[in-house]
């Protein structure tokens, strides 16, 4: 899923990462000729970036970003009946994590650049829905979900 550059900071060995709008951080290396960036290098070349999307693979792993300051909203899905569908969407300030206590659902992701992703989530497992993304999730069996909605005060 494609986010927006909001700045810069280095890691401990010195490499450059960039800070991304949905909380993320993602290393930008030059490393030619498979991976060339040789505008990491210089501060300009950095600036020009600030503001221009680049994927970013933990939001589309569902992992949730380092969140500071918010407030949780917890809720408790139990599903008594197979095929009970939630669509959700619009969502633009916040992000959620699903959370399967039992039982197994579907959840289908469609990211704010259209792009889309399917999981199975069993018991024990959970995703994270980045801001700005629709989902819908579907059960097959009785399941229990915990949906935990993240609000950045
Ligand atoms: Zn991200």
């Amino acid at each position: 899923m494609q986010q927006v550059i909001t700045g810069w900071t280095t890691d401990d060995e010195g490499d450059w990462v960039a800070l991304l709008a949905c909380g993320h951080r993602r290393h930008v290396r030059h490393r030619p000729p498979l991976f060339p960036a040789p505008w990491v290098l210089d501060e300009i070349g950095r600036s020009d970036h600030v503001g221009q999307p680049i994927d970013c693979g933990r939001c589309r792993q569902g992992i949730l970003p380092p969140l500071t300051d918010e407030t949780a909203t917890l809720t408790w899905i139990d599903a008594r009946a197979t095929d009970v569908e939630w669509v959700m969407g619009g969502r633009t300030n916040h992000w959620e994590l699903v959370v399967v206590a039992e039982g197994r659902v579907h959840l289908e992701l469609t990211f704010a650049d259209g792009d889309t992703t399917t999981w199975w989530l069993e018991g024990g497992m959970q995703r994270a829905l980045p801001v700005g993304c629709a989902y819908r999730l579907r059960t097959a069996t009785h399941a229990s979900v915990l949906l935990a909605r993240f609000d950045q005060s």
